[in-house]
Order: C-alpha cells, then structure tokens, then sequence
C-alpha cells in the first residue's frame, strides 16, 4: 500500500535537534517511509490524507514494561516496594491464568495504540501468550520471561525457569520444539503442534523478538545470573534487567557482596551482552561508568520510582557519562498508566527541579529518550525516527486543542503540553491500528469484558 499524508506538521531528527517541517508531506510504502520533505511526490497513491492541523511524529518506545499488569492497576498503592510485591503483586499475580495474560496485554496494548507507543519491552510471565497478542494487535514488543530464582542452593538445570527462559526465546527463533510449557501458554498450538502463524509471521518480520531477563540481584542466585549469561553468550539475545530501583536493594547488595548491582552484573559477564537496564535510581558515579563502556542503556521510569518513593535516577548526569537512556512506563500497578507523554513531561521537570537548571535536558534529549535511544536499546535502529528508509512507525497529533494553540514552540509542546489522548492516529509498520478512538486489530468491547471480570475473579 502507498500512502501520502499531505499538509502535515513532521517532526525531523537533525544533527542539532529536532524541527517540524510545516505543511510537508510523509510519503509510505509498505512497511517503510519512502519520502519527508516539502514536495509532493508525482507518484500512484492507494491513500491520500490530509493531515492540517495534525503533527506526525516518531511512534513512542516504551523500553520497560510489564503489560498485563493492566490486570492490577493502581493495586498497593501507597505501599513501599518490597511491602507492594509481596503483600499487593505476588498473590494476584499468583492466581494469574494464561486467559488473563492475554486480555491484560491486549488491554495495555489499547491504551499504548491510543497514547502513541508503537513499541513495548514486556518482561512478564507467559510470555509466548503476551507474544501472540502482540502479534495479533500488531504493536512491536521485545519480551522476556521473568528470569527470577531464590533457592541460592538449587543447579540451574534443576530449576525448571532456566530452560523456560532459554526455550522461549529457542521457539521464536525456530531453534527449538514447542515443549509442554509453550504448548501450555498457546492453547492453539494444541491441535497443530505449530506456532501459530500469525506469530511466525511477526517474528519473522521483526515485530516481535524475544530477549532474556534477569529480575534483579535480589530475586537471582549468582547460579542462574551465570546459566543465563552461560546461554546468552552464545544465543546473543538483548537482556532486560531492573537494577538498583530502591536504596534498600541497593546498599544490602553492597553489603552483601561488597559491590554495587551493576557491578555484580559486571563481574558475572552479563554486562558483556546488550543489556537494558530499568531504574537505576541509586547507580554511582562508577555504575554510570561501566554502562557507558559496556553499552549497557538506562531505562527512566519517573513515575513508578516517585510513586513508589523511590527517588529518581539522575538523567543527566548518565547522558553526561555517555549513557544512552531511554523512558519506559514500568507496569501500571506503579504507574498508573502506560502514558509516555507523561513520562517525557516528568522526566524534564523532575531533572530540572532536582538540578535546579532548567537547561538540565533539551528537549531534544527527552525527545530521543522517548523515541530513537529506546530504539536503540531494543536492537530496533530502523525505528525512531521519521527519514526515508525507516519503518513507518508513525503518530499523528491533534495539534488544534486549546492546550496546544498557539504553536509557538512545537517540539516543545510535545514534550510540557501535549497529552496521550492528543493522539489521533498511530501506525505500526505502515499499518494504521488505531485512529480517532477506533481500534482496528482489537475487539475494544470483548477486551473490556474479559478485562472486568478477570480483575473481578483475581481480586474476589
Ligand atoms: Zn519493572
């Protein structure tokens, strides 16, 4: 298919920052931009669109999630961490069925479409049935098993998580057999013994991929943090892990072990993989020191750490090291909501206020954190940003509400005053999937349902 939007605002990633080409034209064919510029291209298109008054922007990348906690919105709050897993999560989360996985991702992957994010990392529990839904919505997702372990005793090959973690990744890939785990998670695969084929088709076409993780050092044992990094050395796979999220996690590490989280990940050699690495509120100097160096991205996730009073991490300090940091919602249990505008408008203030500068971050470092860095850090360098050749991940904003007139400076409206429901239209892969309140690839009154009565059941 080959689309014009004519008449639009584009924002444009330049070599000193970001600029909005006023009543330009975006050209797409197929799965990719073909043109952005100023004249009309003289070619055959399937679909014209006029976009005045709408701006078209990069998709958003939400680097760090956990979806179907769309299941547990807002539950604990007011609790601190460690009391908010084990007293609100953990228990729900417990009673948890493949059927809630599924309508709890396909209810975040609503609100994601209606709030401009096109692409999620997901670390959360059966993963091949998140994997599936993100294949059938069309939102792109880098998922992992939550790589978790607490008996420091048990041998990796006895502790039945390990080769989960390892055979899903095995499966997407082709590389394995689906085992009575998989077949477990993807009810439909019972009768063929096949991956379903719309999920072949979205592994195969780079939607969606599969990663490892690694919960954190206060949910691992060194045995399997080294099973895991053992396998990876050879699979290489991106590996998603929270790091130093509390002050408490942070110092009994360093009691513990005479080291920092981050350098515990270090000398275990995980370090040496792509590592995405949410939080990092309570990193040193040094922690930014080997990130930079080992490549390993930082996922900001404002809201969840000052809702959870954890304290922020220090953003500008990690770009100054050579950090690349991308945003993420966290799950909206701690959020309340997967809204990456109000991630980018927090992350600017909570930077300004705490340095006291307001030239703490440009906007075009919050733009790129939200966009192009997370991008980046999710082995995704074909996205992110709007230039001939890109995937045509693409959101158009209604730049006509009264909060967003006058126009004055409009790379900064996007990031002090523009709202997720400002989104009008956000596709994926040169495929419109959500626009104007309609959602084209799910069934919004089915989802709902699904939604209130499995909340209703885990919460009875
Ligand atoms: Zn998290």
């Amino acid at each position: 298919m080959k689309m014009l939007f004519r008449n639009a605002s584009v924002l444009v990633r330049e070599d000193d920052g970001y600029n909005v080409l006023q009543g330009a034209c975006l050209a797409v064919d197929g799965e990719y931009i073909s043109y952005v510029g100023f004249d009309e291209p003289d070619e055959d298109w399937d679909v014209v669109r006029d976009m005045s008054g709408k701006m078209l922007m990069p998709g958003l990348v939400n680097a760090h999630g956990h979806s179907a906690m769309t299941l547990v919105r807002g539950a604990g709050s007011g609790l601190p961490l460690e009391r908010w897993l084990n007293e609100a999560i953990f228990p729900v989360e417990a009673k948890m069925t493949v059927d809630d996985i599924v309508v709890g991702t396909a209810w975040a992957c609503m609100e994601m479409l209606a709030s401009g994010t096109t692409q999620i990392a997901d670390m959360y529990d059966y993963p091949f049935a998140a994997a599936l839904t993100y294949a059938k919505i069309g939102i792109k997702a880098n998922l992992a098993r939550v790589g978790l372990c607490f008996d420091k005793e048990i041998e990796p090959g006895d502790w039945p998580r390990t080769a989960e973690c390892i055979n899903f990744i095995n499966v997407l890939d082709g590389k394995a057999d689906i085992n009575p785990e998989a077949m477990r998670e993807l009810p439909e695969t019972a009768e063929t013994m096949a991956l379903p084929a719309e999920l072949k088709a979205a592994v195969a076409s780079g939607r969606v991929k599969a990663d490892f993780s690694l919960h954190s050092e206060y949910l691992t044992t060194d045995k399997f943090v080294k099973a895991i990094s053992e396998a990876n050395s050879v699979m290489h796979k991106r590996v998603n892990i929270h790091v130093s999220e509390t002050e408490k996690e942070h110092m009994e590490c360093i009691l513990r072990r005479s080291k920092t989280p981050m350098e515990y990940f270090a000398d275990m050699g995980i370090l040496d993989q792509p590592v995405y690495a949410a939080h990092c509120v309570w990193v040193t100097d040094r922690d930014l020191k080997i990130m930079a160096e080992k490549g390993v991205t930082l996922v900001h996730n404002p809201t969840s750490n000052l809702k959870l009073g954890n304290g922020h991490a220090r953003i500008p300090e990690a770009i100054a090291a050579g950090v690349n940091v991308a945003l993420g919602t966290d799950g909206c249990a701690s959020n309340n909501n997967l809204n990456m505008f109000e991630e980018m408008h927090l992350a600017a203030l909570v930077a300004k206020g705490a340095e006291k500068d307001p030239t703490a971050l440009t906007d075009a470092q919050i733009l790129d954190m939200a966009t192009v860095n997370g991008a980046r850090a999710l082995g995704r360098t074909d996205t992110g940003i709007l230039k001939a050749g890109f995937k045509a991940d693409i959101i158009a904003i209604d730049m006509t509400a009264p909060h967003m007139l006058p126009a004055l400076d409009p790379v900064a409206l996007l990031i002090y005053s523009a709202q997720g429901s400002d989104v009008c239209m956000t596709m994926v892969d040169g495929k419109v999937l959500y626009e104007d309140g309609e959602f084209f690839t799910i069934d919004r009154e089915k989802t709902e349902k699904d939604l209130l009565e499995a909340s209703a059941r885990l919460f009875g």
